[in-house]
């Protein structure tokens, strides 16, 4: 799993670059920001953090290894796997 394209995936589209963002071990269980799914603890995860829109907060976004393979497959042209992992999070928030 080549990291770069990974990283250079945009989590929010606000036209601003995020404050870090770097594939990091977890040390404690997180949330998925894309799947919604939980994160364990000791995963390899791509952790971004941004200044919220009213610049007040640091907001901070894990993307867990699956959805990170789906942003992979995404940089080589195939949308099917990440709009699957996204279709989780649609399906659990409904039900
Ligand atoms: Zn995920």
């Amino acid at each position: 799993m080549f990291d770069q394209p990974i990283l250079s995936y945009k989590l929010v589209c606000n036209g601003q670059d995020p404050l870090t963002n770097a594939f990091v071990t977890t040390r404690k269980p997180h949330t998925c920001t894309i799947c919604e799914e939980t994160i364990g603890a000791g995963e390899r995860v791509r952790r971004e953090t941004r200044r919220s829109a009213d610049g007040e907060q640091i907001e901070t976004r894990h993307v867990c290894r699956h959805c990170c393979e789906a942003i992979a497959r995404h940089t080589v042209g195939d949308w099917g796997p990440i709009s699957a992992r996204y279709e989780l999070a649609k399906k659990a928030r409904a039900s």
